[in-house]
């Protein structure tokens, strides 16, 4: 029975359907005869260390209580202790929140980031509830985790719809339940309150570093390149910017109230302007509407998905007409259209490195936070780029010694080192 009991299948587990967590499996499955002797211990990846599922009841504006369903799952800490987002969606779930977790491990070996991964989330549209609301649903689950987060236990920080107002909030509940405030319990915070210096525009930043760094292996130059953009928000956004203003032409942009397109290059900061006046980009002046399922097959040097996952699948990546893919999304791309992208000749820079720039950022200012000494921002860009391009260099290296894609590359990459602190610290108790 005992030696058995490793292959009982776990009760989240569904074969039949196959969402974030599934597809993150099969990516584990894809490195396992890469790890040599320490696929003995993979089956430590296949499952989440911990998952919390808590209830988040609050008193709405006009009286009525509500009840919102949050997550935190802490995947795996053999590196160090948890780190990754919370998300507010009206779509999350418990297992892609474990999918989530599990791309932070990933993530964070791969940059070699001294944690673990860790994700959290509450299924809810925040567009639809007033300030005062958001925040009460924000304290009352920063509560009910607090049993499980802590500055050395697991650090959360932005992800989808959440910001710094919202990690103010939360180091504050946290702080007011411990009885001494502390600032490194989140990240992302504001840099009024011990955040750092160039946080909100890390991961675009790193999006656009890699993607320098992959054009330079293609042998493309950016300036005058065409790039296509799927999610404007923070990540979109600030990825999108920096190519423009490196010369490249963003020509298609897509969010969730439409797409804009003009084949000579969006102009940036207009239509940041637009999408701070009307919440998104649909009704710009500067561009022409296009159906949203026609920006896979835009002519593009660079595709940047930058939204949700599970956007590129098989049923549109053998209209994808770009050279290179740059994943400021988590989990945009499925394993079915990751083989179709590879036989095209597609390059795709995956998410667990093209949009590490953030935790990177988030790991500085937990850093500096520990020591309360700040440093400038200049100092904080560089150090980010310094990182992003020798990771990108350790993937690189790895996919060509292998033969295989730079996401099996930066999975062999992650995995190996999770896997070594797993096996030296050993089974306890
Ligand atoms: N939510 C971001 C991510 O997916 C940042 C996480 C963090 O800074 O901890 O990488």
């Amino acid at each position: 029975m005992a030696a058995s009991s490793s292959h009982v299948l776990p009760s989240y587990l569904d074969a039949q359907a196959l969402g974030p967590w599934g597809i993150y499996l099969q990516q584990v499955d894809r490195v396992t005869p890469y790890l040599g002797s320490l696929a003995r211990w993979v089956e430590t990846l296949k499952r989440p260390k911990r998952a919390l599922i808590v209830d988040v009841p609050i008193e709405m504006d006009d009286g009525r209580i509500a009840h919102f369903e949050g997550y935190r799952v802490q995947h795996n800490t053999s590196r160090g202790p948890g780190k990754g987002g919370v998300r507010y969606h009206q779509d999350v779930t418990l297992s892609e929140v474990m999918a989530l977790a599990a791309w932070m491990s990933v993530k964070n070996a791969a940059l070699n980031l001294p944690y673990g991964g860790a994700k959290g989330g509450i299924r809810v549209d925040p567009r639809q509830l007033s300030q005062p609301e958001l925040e009460r649903m924000t304290r009352r689950y920063t509560s009910e985790i607090g049993v499980i987060i802590g500055p050395s236990k697991d650090i959360p920080a932005p992800d989808v719809n959440t910001n710094a107002q919202i990690m103010s909030w939360m180091m504050d509940t946290y702080s007011m339940n411990e009885g001494s405030t502390a600032t490194g319990v989140v990240t992302g915070k504001p840099v009024a309150l011990g955040g750092s210096l160039g946080r909100t525009e890390a991961t675009g930043r790193g999006v656009f570093v890699v993607a320098c760094e992959a054009a330079r292996d293609a042998g493309l130059a950016i300036e005058g390149a065409r790039v296509v953009v799927q999610g404007f928000g923070n990540v979109g956004g600030t990825a999108a910017r920096l190519f423009h203003d490196a010369g490249a032409k963003v020509i298609a942009v897509q969010d969730h109230t439409g797409t804009v397109h003009r084949e000579g290059g969006l102009d940036i900061s207009d239509l940041l302007a637009h999408v701070s006046r009307q919440g998104g980009v649909a009704g710009f002046a500067g561009g022409q509407a296009l159906p949203n399922e026609e920006l896979w097959g835009l002519q593009t040097e660079f595709l940047v998905p930058a939204a949700l996952e599970g956007q590129l699948t098989s049923a549109n990546a053998d209209r994808v007409r770009a050279r290179i893919v740059v994943e400021g999304a988590n989990g945009p791309t499925t394993p079915e259209a990751d083989d179709i992208l590879a036989d095209k000749g597609i390059i795709v820079v995956p998410d667990v490195l093209a949009n590490a720039g953030g935790v990177t950022v988030s790991y500085f200012e937990w850093v500096q936070d520990f020591s309360s000494f700040f440093w400038s921002e200049e100092e904080i860009n560089q150090r980010l780029e310094r990182i992003m391009r020798e990771a990108y260099a350790s993937v690189s290296q790895t996919a060509k010694q292998h033969g295989v894609t730079l996401r099996t590359a930066a999975f062999i990459v992650a995995c190996t080192r999770i896997l070594q602190a797993r096996q030296v610290r050993g089974l306890y108790p």
